[in-house]
C-alpha cells in the first residue's frame, strides 16, 4: 500500500534520517547520544543487568504488504520484541530498528512506518536510539533489536528452564485470535461478523509487559511469550526444564469468534501462533498470588490450562486431557520457520 508523499530517490538519505530523527527524537534522560551519530550513547541504571533481544519480519515470510499498512508493520516489528523482554520478565528500554526497503516507497511511508513503531514505544517508555535503512530490491525486511533492564533484586528472570513437576500451566490471554485472523485474511474473507478483532489480533500484537512484571513480582520462574503456538511454545518449555505437561482441552480460553467462524477452532488455538500470550508455570501458592495481584491491577486474571508432571523415562511428553479425563499425547507441531507445507 503506497500512498502520497515523495518517492524515496527525490527525498534523499539525509531527509530520511532527519525526517526520522524527528519522529522519534523523544528526549530520554539516560540517552545522551540518540539518533545521528555513528552510535548512541546510553547510560543503565546502576543494579540492574541488560536482556537483548532481536527479531526479523521478511515481506512474504512474515507479512505482506497487500495485508497491512506501513504504520501497523511498525507496531508488529516492536511489539514482537517487546513481547520477548516481557518474556524474560524484564522492562523494554531501547530499540533499534533496521529497515530495508524496495527503494520504490514513498517518504510518507517510511514515516508512517516509524510513526507505528513510536506510538507504541512511547506507551511502553521505550526509546528508539537509532537504526539503519537501506535498499533491498528484492523485498521488505525490518530487523528490530530491543534492550531492557532488569533490576538484580534477588528476584529471577523468567526462564524456559524453571518449570517443575506441580506447577500449573498458565496464560494471560485467549488463544487464537491471531491465527484466526491470518486465516481470514489468506482466504480473502470479509471481517466476519463486522468484528475486526481476529484480524486486529495478528496485526497488531499487544505486548505483556505490565503481567510479566507481575508474575516476576508474585515469585513466578519459569515463562515464554507464545510466538509458535501453545504446543509448540509448550513443547520448547517442557524441552527446557525437562518435564511433561498435561494441558485440559476445555480450560484453553479460546474466544467465541474463534470457535463460530472454524470448525477447527481447537487446531486453531492450540497450534496458531501470533498470540504473544505469555506462557508461564508456577506453583499453585504462587499462581493464586498471580491471580489475586492481576485483579488488584484491574488485569483479566491469567486461565490455568493444565499442569506440569515428571517426564517419563521417554523425556518430555505433552498429553492432551479431553473432558472425560482421557488422555493423548499431542503431536507438538508449532510453527516452523524452516518446514515449508
Ligand atoms: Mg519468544
Amino acid at each position: 500500500m503506497t500512498s502520497g508523499g515523495r518517492p524515496l530517490r527525490e527525498a534523499g538519505e539525509a531527509a530520511l534520517i532527519e525526517q526520522i530523527a524527528r519522529l522519534v527524537g523523544d528526549r530520554h534522560p539516560r540517552v545522551h547520544i540518540g539518533i545521528g551519530d555513528d552510535a548512541a550513547v546510553w547510560r543503565p541504571r546502576a543494579g540492574h543487568e541488560l536482556v537483548v533481544t532481536t527479531d526479523t519480519l521478511i515481506e512474504r515470510v512474515h507479512f505482506r504488504l497487500e495485508w497491512t499498512d506501513w504504520a501497523t508493520l511498525g507496531h508488529k516489528a516492536l511489539a514482537v520484541n517487546l513481547s520477548d523482554i516481557a518474556a524474560m520478565g524484564a522492562l523494554p528500554r531501547l530499540a533499534l530498528v533496521d529497515l530495508a526497503v524496495r527503494g520504490t516507497e514513498r517518504d510518507r511511508d517510511i514515516a508512517e512506518f516509524y510513526r507505528g513503531a513510536q506510538a507504541l514505544a512511547r506507551r511502553f517508555g521505550v526509546a528508539i536510539i537509532g537504526g539503519d535503512t537501506t535498499r533491498s530490491p528484492l523485498g521488505v525486511a525490518i530487523s528490530v533489536t530491543v534492550i531492557g533492564e532488569s533490576p538484580l533484586d534477588g528476584r529471577h528472570v523468567l526462564r524456559r528452564d524453571a518449570a517443575r513437576p506441580g506447577d500449573l500451566i498458565g496464560v494471560t490471554g485467549p488463544l487464537g485470535l491471531a491465527a484466526a485472523g491470518l486465516r481470514v485474511l489468506e482466504r480473502g474473507l470479509k471481517t466476519l461478523d463486522g468484528n475486526p478483532t481476529m484480524q486486529e489480533r495478528y496485526h497488531r500484537p499487544q505486548p505483556r509487559v505490565r503481567e510479566a512484571l507481575l508474575l516476576r513480582r508474585c515469585g513466578v520462574r519459569a515463562a515464554m511469550d507464545i510466538s509458535d503456538g501453545l504446543l509448540g511454545d509448550l513443547e520448547k518449555l517442557c524441552q527446557a526444564s525437562g518435564v511433561s505437561a498435561v494441558v485440559d482441552l476445555l480450560r484453553v480460553p479460546v474466544p467465541n469468534a474463534v470457535k463460530w467462524a472454524f470448525p477447527d477452532w481447537e487446531e486453531i488455538a492450540l497450534r496458531g501462533g501470533d498470540d504473544y500470550e505469555l506462557l508461564f508455570t508456577a506453583p499453585p501458592a504462587i499462581f493464586e498470588r498471580v491471580v489475586r495481584a492481576f485483579r488488584r491491577a484491574g488485569l483479566l486474571p491469567p486461565s490455568v490450562i493444565g499442569e506440569i508432571v515428571d517426564a517419563g523415562p521417554a523425556g518430555p511428553v505433552i498429553q492432551l486431557r479431553d473432558a472425560a479425563g482421557r488422555c493423548r499425547p499431542a503431536e507438538a507441531r508449532g510453527y516452523d520457520h524452516f518446514r515449508t507445507s
